[in-house]
């Protein structure tokens, strides 16, 4: 019987490493609430990114939430964000009661266009409404324009926040995702590149990194005022890591640089192998960056007989899983009242089906499909997966 070929899984270290950290905590009692795992991982983290000052909490999501209270985002404020992205990037925004605005993606890296975002600062600037913060993601591990970006926030002035969720690993230039924005956050979900079985990190990169990441411990730890009685003047969160967690997260970290090779040997493999089917084409891979790879992404030129979910279909119909591209923001109806703002002119629906428009992450969107990038797959699985999409194609 054909094995299940996931997206993307947990994959532990063959030598066993997690359960080392674990065993320890269980060995010292230290199941909860902190323990040596918690403070080694987030060293350990920072080390790895080459800078900032880490904070490990219970998802990326909370990491995203941490991020905006410490831009200082609140009630009313703007925030800028990438539209084509995973919802968690998003709805900490709403949670501050502050209003997202969306910002199309540029072809060259899939991410945030600087010149949306350009025009986003300009369309707000005229009306007096500064943002509070602007959050840009590396999307599958592509780096974004992050200079770039980064210079328009500090032109205006304005918090960065960095998604590095799916892009640990990601290195632009010679400096680690996370470690651009005045904020990097870092996700261990179940389907991340390394996973701490459910966690997140906030990397803190500000000239005052010591005092924010305090804070943010502060937030995260119910807010406990320094008194001999639970004393409280803010509102606080229950958002800290476990050290039981922490301990598999530790672990991992041991085997990252491999799973990121072996993430790039998959893409690598796709590329030889379906390069040369008609309209195929892969996701960028902007110079002067190295690539997790996290998901291997292909993209469906528009006149393309194919569709995305012509090829999902029959790949599931093999017992492989695989999965289209995010679905933009500014089409997803919780955020249908939110502002949109895209370098293309004549946004209009282009895709009946799937409610995609013209925007470019819209069009990313429709015709583009995550195929299957489990660093556990063999030679024999990648064989398999191509074989299915090539008969997709006749061949
Ligand atoms: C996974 C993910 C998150 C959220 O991380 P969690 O740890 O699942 O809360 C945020 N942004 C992006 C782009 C993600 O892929």
């Amino acid at each position: 019987m054909k094995q299940h070929i996931f997206l993307a899984s947990p994959h532990m270290s063959e030598e066993g490493y997690e359960q080392g950290y674990v065993k320890e905590a269980f060995d010292t009692n230290w199941i909860a609430p902190l323990g040596r795992n918690v403070t080694e991982f987030e060293k350990e983290m920072a080390m790895e990114l080459g800078g900032g000052k880490t904070v490990a909490l219970s998802s990326g999501t909370a990491a995203i939430h941490m991020a905006l209270k410490l831009a200082g985002v609140g009630e009313g404020d703007l925030v800028f964000c990438q539209s084509l992205t995973f919802s968690a990037s998003a709805n900490p925004i709403v949670y501050e009661k502050a209003e997202p605005v969306f910002i199309d993606s540029e072809p060259d890296t899939w991410n945030m266009s600087p010149k949306a975002l350009r025009m986003a600062f300009d369309k707000y600037g005229k009306m007096g409404r500064m943002p509070r913060a602007v959050i840009v993601v590396h999307l599958y591990g592509i780096c974004a324009k992050i200079k770039e970006i980064k210079e328009i926030c500090d032109t205006y002035r304005v918090p960065l926040i960095e998604d590095a969720a799916e892009s640990l690993g990601t290195v632009c230039g010679n400096q680690h995702t996370g470690t651009f924005g005045d904020y990097g956050i870092i996700s261990f979900n179940g389907n991340k590149i390394i996973t701490s079985s459910g966690g997140g990190m906030l990397v803190v990169n500000t000239k005052d990194a010591d005092k924010k990441a305090a804070k943010a411990l502060f937030w995260a730890t119910q807010a406990r005022e320094p008194a001999p009685w639970y004393q409280h003047t803010e509102v606080g969160y229950n958002y800290r890591m476990s050290n039981i967690v922490a301990g598999i997260g530790r672990g991992q970290l041991k085997v990252l640089k491999k799973r990121v090779e072996k993430k790039r040997c998959i893409f690598e493999y796709y590329q030889r192998h379906l390069g040369a089917l008609p309209g195929v084409s892969f996701m960028p891979m902007p110079e002067d960056s190295y690539c997790n790879c996290w998901l291997s992404v292909i993209q469906l030129a528009e006149d393309c007989p194919v569709k995305p979910m012509g090829i999902m279909q029959a790949l599931e119909e093999d017992d492989v899983e695989s999965r289209p591209v995010w679905k933009p923001m500014h089409l997803q109806p919780v955020f249908a009242e939110c502002d949109f703002i895209s370098q293309v002119e004549d946004l209009r629906i282009l895709y009946q089906d799937t409610g995609a428009d013209s925007s470019i992450s819209g069009q990313i969107f429709a015709r583009g499909l995550c195929l299957p990038s489990d660093s556990k797959m063999t030679e024999e699985d990648l064989q398999r997966v191509c074989k299915v999409i090539k008969g997709c194609f006749g061949c």
